[in-house]
């Protein structure tokens, strides 16, 4: 392991140990969307204020592995605050970073580029997507339960 992939693992485990945004509120002017990982047993859920096509908050609860629960305490920092547009333009970009292709902005990704490593391991692309898409889905307007085939 080279010095830049033992910083981004360091950041992964950082977030995974002190999650931010973590926990659900019960207020209905956030959209909420569950979604699952069969193959990995991640479960997680998202929740998000929109206002005026502005995230204006971003909340996050579930368990799973480390890549997932830290991904999803990545995401909620990297868009929260961010237009609609720039946060699907992020959300393509994270896919690309972790299907292991040239992100068209690497710097709007901030600290979600330590997921770069994840295109060398197949079987943990979907969890460090999982909570993207989930974020992904509420931008789109949907809501409630989802399931990752
Ligand atoms: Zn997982």
């Amino acid at each position: 392991m080279n010095k830049l992939e033992m910083l981004y693992r360091q950041v992964i485990m950082e977030h995974y140990k002190n999650p931010r945004n973590k926990g659900l509120l019960n207020d209905p002017n956030y959209r909420t969307l569950h979604l699952k990982n069969p193959s990995c047993g991640d479960d997680i859920t998202i929740q998000s204020k929109i206002n005026n096509n502005n995230i204006i908050d971003i909340r996050q609860d579930g368990t799973g592995c480390s890549i997932c629960c830290s991904s999803a305490s990545v995401m909620t920092e990297t868009l929260k605050g961010k237009t609609v547009d720039s946060a699907n333009n992020i959300i393509e970009d994270f896919y690309r970073l972790i299907k292991g292709e040239e992100p068209l902005d690497p710097d709007a990704l901030e600290e979600a580029i330590v997921y770069e490593g994840v295109a060398k391991f197949p079987a943990r692309v979907k969890c460090a997507t999982l909570a993207w898409k989930a974020m992904g889905a509420i931008l789109a307007g949907e809501e409630g339960e989802r399931h990752e085939e």
